[in-house]
């Protein structure tokens, strides 16, 4: 699973498209947030903040560049994330803000593996899918 840890796989909100569940499935699989055409999940689709009428004008996809980061609709999903899927979403833009792309990803490499087995993580699982070592509260 290579794409895991290809910069293209983070979507504007944050999330690592990589370590979603919808990405790791065999059937139906998505072809994560920033791909523009394929199979995604309905909620994906109607993502208010994928959407968002306030994207920056820079070129930039992610959430970190818009002037009014971090914005309500943000705050809430980072919330849900940070208590229920092992990551804050508002950190992980501010430090791919401050490390850039090619260090975030290598930092992305290693903390979204178990620590116990290597295998690539799933942020919405409570353990790891091969080893079953329960997850960090945040990876
Ligand atoms: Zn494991």
């Amino acid at each position: 699973m290579e794409t895991v840890f290809d910069f293209s796989m983070i979507a504007p909100c944050g999330i690592n498209c990589g370590t979603c569940y919808a990405f790791q499935r065999t059937k139906n699989r998505c072809v994560g947030c920033l791909t523009p055409e394929g199979n995604k999940p309905r909620h994906c689709n109607l993502c208010s903040i994928k959407n968002c009428g306030h994207h920056p004008q820079n070129g930039s996809n992610h959430c970190y560049d818009c002037e009014i980061f971090p914005c309500k609709r943000l705050k809430q999903l980072d919330k849900r994330y940070r208590s229920k899927y092992h990551s804050s979403l508002i950190q992980n833009l501010k430090d791919l803000k401050v490390m850039g792309e090619d260090l975030y990803m290598e930092r992305e490499k290693v903390r979204c593996r178990c620590k116990v087995c290597d295998a690539v993580i799933c942020i919405h699982a409570k353990e790891c899918q091969t080893c079953k070592t329960p997850l960090p509260e945040l990876i």
